[in-house]
């Protein structure tokens, strides 16, 4: 078979080109230094309702709507200085007036030589991505709107609640003090638990002030070096870990990372604190590390505050983490509100990560995991 010349190479090629370009389902245009269309495929026909004749030769302004029209200046001065515009998301005309949302690539295109003659440009039609994107972000709108009348809710009530009570506490102390000798010791043990109950509910409202407080105030996000906060944390816990004997054993040195800086070091106590708290006999030890391997966030930093305390039920996985739940008597274990997990919770999904804890049963330890997401860097687009 006879050798075939370069021109017929070249041929094949523009024949395949102009295939390829005819069969794709985004729509590609070619548009002059003049900025007329030049060339029109049939996903362009498609996408927009103009046939080849008539919209060829026409001013490449047709497909734009007016609001559109000073993007379309930059992106055509960025092509005349022979640099290509990529995945612009923007909006174009159709025949029948219809805005479409769109992916646009402007590439220029050169002859021969080497010489600008125009554009040319992929068009993908995005509204149906846009409109899922719209109800996504309603959504979400509508949920933290909830959100924050639910914390409103509970920060009033909270609030309002804590004057009667204060009242309640108060007499019910001045009962006790002044009118001591006229009950019997019946009656001065009923009153007794009254004002130990109003105590307890006084904490109960403070720590759901203070839950519905996160959800009311900015966070303070800053690079924070996390060894800085373990060291702060275990200096304010020295004595009681002293007093337990428990060793704290830091894994590897952790990262710095963007979070809010008390909230992120309130996570670690809490969970610190359950973790020397929650542990019958001879367990000692609690490590703190991070891997970056964990199955239910593979490649992110996922940290970890491993005890070998009581351990918890699967069942009861989910429980933990719900405000005033206990999963023991009121006192057992040094007492406590079941607030602590429900604020880890809450911190660590403002910053848009995951709590969960993994026990092999009960008795056998627990191991707390989160995650801290950091922000990727964004796509590079045009500055409109
Ligand atoms: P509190 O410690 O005040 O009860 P938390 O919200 O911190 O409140 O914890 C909720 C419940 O989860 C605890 O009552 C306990 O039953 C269980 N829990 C928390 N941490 C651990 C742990 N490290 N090991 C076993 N159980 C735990």
């Amino acid at each position: 078979m006879a050798a075939r010349t370069r021109f017929e190479i070249e041929q094949e090629a523009q024949a395949f080109l102009s295939s390829l370009v005819e069969s794709s389902d985004d729509s590609i245009i070619g548009e002059s230094l003049g900025g007329i269309i030049t060339t029109w495929n049939k996903g362009a026909e498609k996408l927009f309702g103009y046939t080849p004749e008539e919209i060829i030769g026409q001013p490449v302004r047709t497909l734009i709507p007016p609001d559109k029209y000073a993007e379309e200046e930059i992106i055509f001065a960025r092509m005349r200085r022979g640099e290509r515009s990529q995945h612009i998301e923007t909006v174009r005309l159709t025949k029948d007036g219809r805005r479409l949302d769109v992916l646009l690539t402007v590439s220029p295109v050169r002859d021969k030589k080497g010489r600008l003659i125009g554009a040319s440009k992929i068009i993908h039609d995005i509204t149906d991505r846009k409109e899922v994107e719209k109800s996504l972000l309603a959504y979400a709108h509508a949920l933290q709107r909830s959100n924050q009348e639910l914390d409103d809710f509970a920060y009033i009530v909270s609030h309002d609640l804590k004057e009667p009570l204060r009242g309640l506490q108060s007499f019910s102390q001045f009962l006790l003090e002044d009118y001591a000798d006229k009950l019997d010791d019946e009656g001065k043990r009923k009153l007794r638990t009254m004002v130990d109950l109003s105590k307890r509910l006084e904490t109960l409202l403070d720590n759901l002030l203070y839950y519905s407080r996160l959800g009311r105030t900015e966070m303070a996000v800053l690079q924070t070096d996390l060894n800085d906060v373990i060291q702060d944390i275990l200096g304010m816990l020295s004595i009681s870990l002293k007093e337990k004997n428990v060793v704290v054993e830091i894994i590897q040195p952790l990262p710095t990372v963007q979070c809010d800086r008390v909230r992120i070091g309130e996570v670690f106590q809490n969970l610190i604190t359950n973790a020397i708290k929650y542990c019958d006999k001879g367990c000692n030890r609690v490590q703190i590390g991070y891997v970056t391997d964990h199955p239910r966030a593979p490649g992110e930093n996922v940290f970890y505050i491993r005890d070998q305390g009581i351990g918890i039920n699967e069942k009861d996985m989910d429980a933990i983490f719900k405000i005033f739940k206990r999963l023991h008597p009121r006192d057992a274990y040094g007492g406590g509100t079941g607030s602590g997990l429900a604020i880890c919770k809450k911190i660590i999904t403002q910053h848009g990560g995951e709590i969960w804890a993994e026990s092999l049963g009960e008795g056998k330890g627990a191991t707390f995991f989160f995650t801290i997401p950091q922000q990727k860097s964004k796509p590079l687009t045009l500055p409109f």
